[in-house]
């Protein structure tokens, strides 16, 4: 049975953070107080790195709950001190966490000049799924030892938040068509010439991925870049019969390429982009991973949320 992870994503964004607040209204000493404030903002940071985000709502949530806090220790201003354990319980689990947070956040891409693209997605607003130069954040990045998947190494995964911030029209979707970003309009991010295009693999079932063509239906568009030199930018899961450029057409940056869908090893509708310096096999996963973001749009990193207006 498929669970949807956009509606736990969502359930745990508006659930946790008012839970966690609760903790520290109930406070019966000021050590607990400030050890239940400290595992607040520890775990809230870590919800908004790890979770798939819901904007711009799951941050209000914080805010409210922040807020509620804030008058909950205004409001209890003679608590007893409270025991040493008290004091240490919280951090004990949450400091390991938060300097986990810091050292992920602090990761980047380095060695190799970053590409930038337009961005193959407009109108409307974006959230990147996966993407960042930690493993944790970005699972692309478990190819590094693997010479025939390593073009994809600094891949991103990326969907569409549409209204309430939720990827999903119905929050607990049934078919790719509640998916806002399923059949959404794909755009050249570069001028160029098409290298590979690749269309009639059935778009998965909610839940099932296809293992044996990861890429599903894909377009890979290839141009000259001062800095990488010849480069290759790969669009994977495109929606089956949608492709609409074929092998050796010349493309212009924001032409349409396809639609994106749910082929090939994706269990639910995303788009898959990736750069790499192409090795002369043919296999759009293989050569040299190259950097890349999108102009006007900070690191693609997990939880990027990006607006591009028509
Ligand atoms: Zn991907």
């Amino acid at each position: 049975m498929y669970f949807p992870r956009p509606f736990l994503a969502a359930l745990s964004n508006a659930v946790l953070p008012p839970l966690l607040a609760i903790q520290v209204v109930l406070a019966s000493s000021l050590a607990e107080q400030m050890s239940s404030v400290l595992t607040f903002i520890v775990f809230c940071l870590f919800f908004q790195i790890m979770l798939p985000r819901t904007p711009p709502w799951d941050r209000w949530v914080i805010l409210v709950s922040g807020a509620a806090i804030g008058m909950a220790v205004f409001a209890q201003p003679y608590l007893p001190v409270g025991t040493l354990s008290d004091a240490f319980a919280g951090p004990a689990i949450s400091l390991p966490i938060g300097a986990f947070c810091l050292l992920v956040m602090g990761k980047r891409l380095t060695g190799m000049a970053e590409l930038h693209l337009h961005s193959p997605v407009t109108g409307g607003r974006f959230l990147v799924i996966q993407g960042g130069a930690s493993r944790f954040l970005n699972h692309h990045l478990k190819c590094l030892h693997i010479p025939n998947l390593r073009g994809q190494l600094y891949g991103v995964d990326i969907v569409a938040a549409g209204r309430l911030g939720l990827q999903t029209r119905k929050v607990w979707p049934r078919s790719l068509d509640d998916f806002w970003i399923y059949g959404h309009p794909l755009l050249s991010p570069v001028t160029g010439q098409v290298s590979a295009a690749s269309d009639g693999a059935d778009d998965q079932a909610l839940g099932a991925s296809d293992r044996t063509a990861p890429l599903g239906n894909y377009v890979c568009i290839q141009c000259d870049d001062p800095d990488s030199g010849r480069v290759e930018v790969c669009l994977a899961h495109l929606r089956k019969g949608s492709v609409s450029v074929a092998k050796g057409d010349v493309v212009k940056i924001g032409q349409l390429v396809g639609e994106i869908g749910n082929s090939g090893n994706s269990s639910d509708p995303h788009l898959h982009i990736h750069v790499h310096r192409p090795d002369g096999s043919g296999n759009p996963l293989s050569g040299d991973p190259i950097p890349f973001r999108f102009q006007g749009v900070r690191v693609l990193r997990r939880n990027r949320v990006f607006t591009i207006p028509d």
